[in-house]
């Protein structure tokens, strides 16, 4: 199967390349990212570290989304809206990971969905889907006695806050309560906000250094706490599930899918 990668310069670009470069069941069909980036016309293999591949990165997406059977898209919510309408119109299979998506771009990604094999999580590794699932189920276990707050750290260059993983997590959560999260989420609390409302789910953001991504819930009651923790210590959890939600994806029917479908949980 022929990979590209969009955003092939990026953090997760260049390990997504990497990811695929040391896999038996497919190849590198292709990178790009933005006009005047300086990886373009970089070797996409000397730029995941590896031995040179002969295809260089290229600025043009549509060139790109011809030549390949899978595109993963790790970018901003801006290209993320143009990469979904090419995957439709190319009909090849979608790994969407970019997070902090608008409205729109959300929408793009849902219409694409009708043409062709999306894959979309928040987050591709394992652990973090199976806390997904733990965390809705201690939520469902529970009551509002227990406080739920989500917190999170990631690297310095993080873009947007909370993580897509805290909201995917607090809407785990809001699941397991039966509720919806945005009647009952709160995303910052600063000055006399005044005693904490039963029922509220709670978002905490770390920012600092190198972390490729920290997260916890905490369920707070009197006299006891429980802590479900995820630590991802390397990038490369992120693009080994991407490189198989790809795989996977090969052969399925057009439609929607989440890292949940692919894992088989
Ligand atoms: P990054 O800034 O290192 O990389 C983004 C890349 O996209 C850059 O190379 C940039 O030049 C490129 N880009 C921007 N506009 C483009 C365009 N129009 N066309 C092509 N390329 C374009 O960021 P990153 O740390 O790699 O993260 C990227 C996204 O992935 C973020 O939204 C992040 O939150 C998300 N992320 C998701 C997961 C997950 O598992 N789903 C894991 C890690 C990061």
């Amino acid at each position: 199967m022929k990979i590209g990668i969009v955003g092939c310069g990026g953090r997760m670009g260049r390990m997504n390349l990497a990811t695929i470069a040391a896999s038996e069941h497919c190849v590198i069909g292709g990178g790009s990212d933005q006009p005047g980036s300086p990886v373009i016309g970089q070797d996409l293999g000397l730029l995941s570290g590896a031995d040179p591949v002969g295809i260089k990165a290229g600025d043009d997406p549509v060139e790109l989304f011809a030549a390949v059977d899978a595109v993963i898209d790790f970018t901003t919510p801006a290209a993320t809206k143009r990469h979904a309408e090419l995957a439709a119109q190319a009909e090849v299979v979608y790994v969407a990971g970019t997070t902090g998506l608008d409205a729109e771009s959300q929408a793009m990604i849902e219409k694409a969905a009708v043409q062709t094999v999306v894959i979309q999580a928040a987050n591709m590794s394992l652990g973090v889907n199976l806390l997904e699932l733990i965390t809705e189920q201690v939520a469902r276990a529970l009551d509002a006695d227990y406080d739920i707050d989500v917190l999170e750290m990631h690297h310095r260059h993080k873009v947007d806050a909370p993580s897509g993983t805290a909201l995917m997590l607090g809407k785990a959560a809001a699941r397991g309560r039966g509720v919806a999260l945005e009647d009952v989420a709160c995303k910052t609390r600063d000055g006399q906000v005044g005693a904490r409302p039963r029922g509220e789910i709670g978002f905490a953001t770390l920012r600092g250094g190198d972390v490729a991504g920290e997260h916890s819930v905490i369920f707070a009651a009197e006299g006891e706490q429980i802590v479900l923790t995820h630590k991802a210590t390397s990038r490369e959890v992120f693009s080994k599930g991407a490189v198989k939600a790809a795989l996977w994806g090969r052969g399925k029917p057009a439609g929607l899918y989440s890292m949940r479908d692919v894992l088989g949980f």
